[in-house]
């Protein structure tokens, strides 16, 4: 059983010290959490689990905390990917509910697995998900200051459970400013995929890694027989053929982890038990 997480990139007003030691020590408690889970439940309800705590961290961009769009509303995506059954089931741009993941985990029962915009709000309505607003100050005070003058931070998880059943997920806020209607890569199969060889989560521009195809790339070179590291490194060479901003995290399903960003750097804390690994 393994767990890794990651909480985007640090965006260039976040630099400080302070707020890496903050995203440090989250991702390490959550990292940890989420492991706990793990012990007692399978890798894709995990993986949905350590996502909602993502979210629900106003450290992330995913959740409370997401980025505005350039029309000042949050949209939100967030997606989730079985290994085994290879079913994916995701909404994309979201508004006002509190946790995007558990709306995607919803309709892993539905024929109809992805929904988009006001057909995922209602969705998400209908089956007992309350209002709520996922805007903070902080994100006011950033738009405020990209209106007069003019970040980064997706969530993801992947895990291993103790049946080696692999699962990933993935919630984002956005790019942030963006045209409204804009797709995220998080609710895709580029930002967000897995089958029962390897799973794996992305964050960074999301039209760089629709572009790259990332996470699908990387699974499918796994499943025909690279490693993860002969995998990351072709899908990230190709990556910078068009100058691509990306991190991904991943699993496979001998228990190996792997991560990588093509920019320092990916925030990201992983957990097998013993110990841990996070970002410096
Ligand atoms: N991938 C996300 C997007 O483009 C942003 C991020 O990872 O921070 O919507």
């Amino acid at each position: 059983m393994k767990i890794i997480i990651h909480g985007g990139f640090f965006s260039e007003s976040d630099q400080s010290n302070e707020v890496k030691a903050a995203k440090q020590n989250s991702l390490k408690s959550i990292a940890e959490k989420a492991y706990q889970y793990l012990l007692t439940n399978s890798a894709v309800d995990t993986v949905a689990y350590a996502v909602s705590l993502l979210e629900d961290d106003e450290l992330f961009n995913a959740g409370i905390g997401s980025q505005i769009q350039s029309d000042g509303i949050i949209r939100m995506s967030a997606a989730l990917m079985d290994g085994e059954t290879q079913k994916m089931s995701g909404v994309i741009n979201i508004q006002d509910v509190k946790n995007p993941i558990f709306v995607a985990k919803e309709l892993m029962k539905e024929d109809d697995r992805v929904l988009g915009g006001s057909g995922a709000k209602n969705y998400a309505n209908e089956h007992g998900f309350e209002d709520f607003s996922t805007e903070i100050p902080q994100r006011i005070r950033e738009y405020e200051a990209k209106l007069a003058n003019g970040g980064k931070g997706t969530v993801g998880c992947v895990a291993i459970d103790k049946n080696g059943k692999l699962a990933v997920a993935t919630s984002t806020g956005g790019k942030g400013f963006e045209i409204p209607g804009r797709i995220s890569d998080s609710a895709t199969v580029a930002g967000n995929y897995a089958n029962e060889f390897c799973a794996v989560s992305c964050t960074g521009v999301g039209e760089d890694i629709v572009s790259n195809a990332t996470s699908a790339k990387i699974v499918t070179r796994v499943t025909d027989g690279m490693t993860l590291q002969e995998a990351f490194n072709k899908t990230f060479t190709e990556l910078k053929t068009i100058d691509g901003f990306a991190g991904a995290i991943a699993i496979d399903r001998d228990g190996n982890i792997f991560h990588q960003d093509s920019y320092p750097k990916m925030v990201f804390a992983s957990f097998d038990g013993e110990s841990f690994e996070v970002f410096e």
